[in-house]
């Protein structure tokens, strides 16, 4: 393990989970801001990262130049959009740099994307970064394999602030495969979306999400197991969105000794 801090990259650098990370890696040892990266034509380019941030100056200047940055860094944390972190992926793998990300919504096309760069970047993803919500999910697994199909339903509700462009959560989804785990069963062969109209019963079997959105609500979700007389909830609450930033930061720091691959939150807790 290098002595020296690592060299992080912000991309998204003035987004909401963006500036928290310049905060976070600020805040935290080990790691400094290299460059924060917006997208070409965005206004926060050329601004200073820091001031951006809240911190005041830092004397980096936001930039449109990625792989400039990127050559020359250890790490990239990324939080941005599902067509942004594919390419972003594409230059972690040819800068053979770290490369968390966080972002949600992908799609299984992303999602190979994201496998191929790992055969030379080394990619840490998940839809939730903060320890709580990935013991959460190991939880929701044995708590899906104690509670059998047939008695027990599982139904997972989250809320977001309206801001928040996808849904359900990646953490719903994350939650959602934990229990199909548990269950042994495919999600998506098992996961109901919505429900509208006159849908008929329940299902046995089937993983149901719900979703809310409104305010400024960081991240609220419970994963409720109802069977007959009673009802078991498991839930997390993120009141502040640096636990997310602080995930991602402990993920590039674990990721800098390790060879290339595509890893998870659960293998960087321990999780796994
Ligand atoms: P946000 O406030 O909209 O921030 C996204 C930032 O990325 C914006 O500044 C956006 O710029 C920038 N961006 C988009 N495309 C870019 C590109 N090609 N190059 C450079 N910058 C680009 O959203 P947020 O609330 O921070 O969330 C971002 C993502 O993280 C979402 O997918 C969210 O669900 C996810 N998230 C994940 C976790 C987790 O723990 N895994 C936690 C919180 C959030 P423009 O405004 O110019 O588009």
């Amino acid at each position: 393990m290098s002595g020296e801090d690592m060299k992080l990259v912000v991309v998204g650098a003035a987004g909401r989970m963006g500036q928290t990370l310049i905060r976070t890696i600020h805040a935290m040892q080990g790691v400094r801001l290299f460059a924060a990266v917006e997208r070409a034509g965005s206004p926060f380019v050329g601004r200073d990262a820091g001031d951006v941030a809240g911190l005041g100056p830092i004397g980096i200047a936001i930039t449109d130049q990625p792989l400039e940055a990127f050559v020359e860094a250890e790490g990239v944390l990324d939080f941005t959009s599902p067509a942004a972190s594919v390419e972003f992926s594409v230059l972690s793998a040819q800068a053979r740099i770290v490369h968390v990300i966080g972002t949600t919504g992908c799609s299984a096309a992303d999602e190979e994307r994201f496998s191929a760069a790992g055969r030379h970047a080394r990619i840490v993803k998940s839809g939730n970064m903060s320890l709580g919500v990935n013991l959460l999910g190991v939880l929701t697994e044995q708590a899906a394999r104690a509670l059998g199909a047939a008695d027990w339903d599982i139904e997972i509700l989250e809320m977001h602030h309206k801001h928040k462009v996808d849904a359900p959560s990646g953490t719903a989804l994350l939650l959602g495969q934990a229990a199909a785990k548990g269950r042994a069963v495919d999600l998506d062969a098992q996961s109901v979306r919505v429900r509208d109209g006159h849908t008929g019963a329940r299902t046995a079997g089937t993983i149901g999400f719900a979703t809310l959105r409104g305010g400024s609500v960081i991240g609220e979700h419970s994963v409720i197991l109802a069977g007959e007389g009673e009802q078991v909830t498991l839930s997390h609450s993120a009141t502040d969105r640096s636990i997310f930033a602080r995930g991602a930061v402990t993920a590039a720091l674990w990721a800098r000794d390790r060879k290339p691959g595509f890893y998870s939150m659960l293998d960087v807790l321990g999780l796994s």
